[in-house]
């Protein structure tokens, strides 16, 4: 069995076009079609999507997670996870983000996926401060492939240079860009 570390790679680009078993979406509550990577996810999949969202569910909690299928996507699977609007911090935020992580990686692991990539769930309009939702995702990623033993290559695909640079320090700290 290979390391926790060798297991988790870091991607910049478009999270629709991964080859993986699943793709990650940061979904809303009421599981409708929304801006940033949710968007992008319902418009590359295409409607069939949407229709089998709310075929079987009528929302997702925040922390939670539902999967569907990923029709024209190159990914098997789309789970589809809330993340927290943040306000200050002192709500709850934190641990509502690393379930959201670890709610997508349970459902993955019953599902049997050995691939899984991840969008930087609740750094874009719900404003959770990047260094601070990278930390979380990576320590909660690894804690579950620490605790598992899952067979699972994990991507964390980002989008926005920010959240690259960021991940590219705590991942790598020693190898410059
Ligand atoms: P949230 O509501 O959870 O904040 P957003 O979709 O607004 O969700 O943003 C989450 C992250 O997804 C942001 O860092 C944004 O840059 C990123 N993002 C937007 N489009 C894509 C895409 N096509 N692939 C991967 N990440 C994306």
């Amino acid at each position: 069995m290979n390391t926790v570390s060798s297991r988790i790679h870091l991607v910049k680009g478009d999270i629709t076009r991964m080859r993986v078993d699943a793709v990650v979406n940061a979904a809303n509550a009421q599981l409708n079609p929304g801006g940033g990577v949710d968007g992008a996810i319902h418009r590359a999949a295409g409607p069939e999507l949407f229709w089998e969202l709310k075929r079987k569910h009528t929302g997702c909690a925040p922390g939670k997670a539902v999967i569907t299928n990923g029709y024209r996507l190159p990914a098997k699977y789309v789970i589809h996870t809330v993340g927290p609007v943040w306000k200050d911090g002192r709500h709850g935020e934190d641990e509502v983000l690393a379930s959201a992580y670890r709610s997508s990686l349970e459902l993955a692991l019953q599902h049997d996926v050995k691939s899984i990539a991840f969008p930087n769930i609740g750094t874009g309009v719900y404003k959770f401060p990047k260094t601070r939702a990278a930390q979380i995702a990576i320590e909660t990623v690894k804690n579950f492939l620490k605790e598992t033993q899952a067979d699972m290559e994990v991507y964390f695909v980002c989008f926005d240079e920010d959240n690259y640079q960021i991940y590219h320090q705590l991942l790598h700290p020693f190898n410059p860009n």
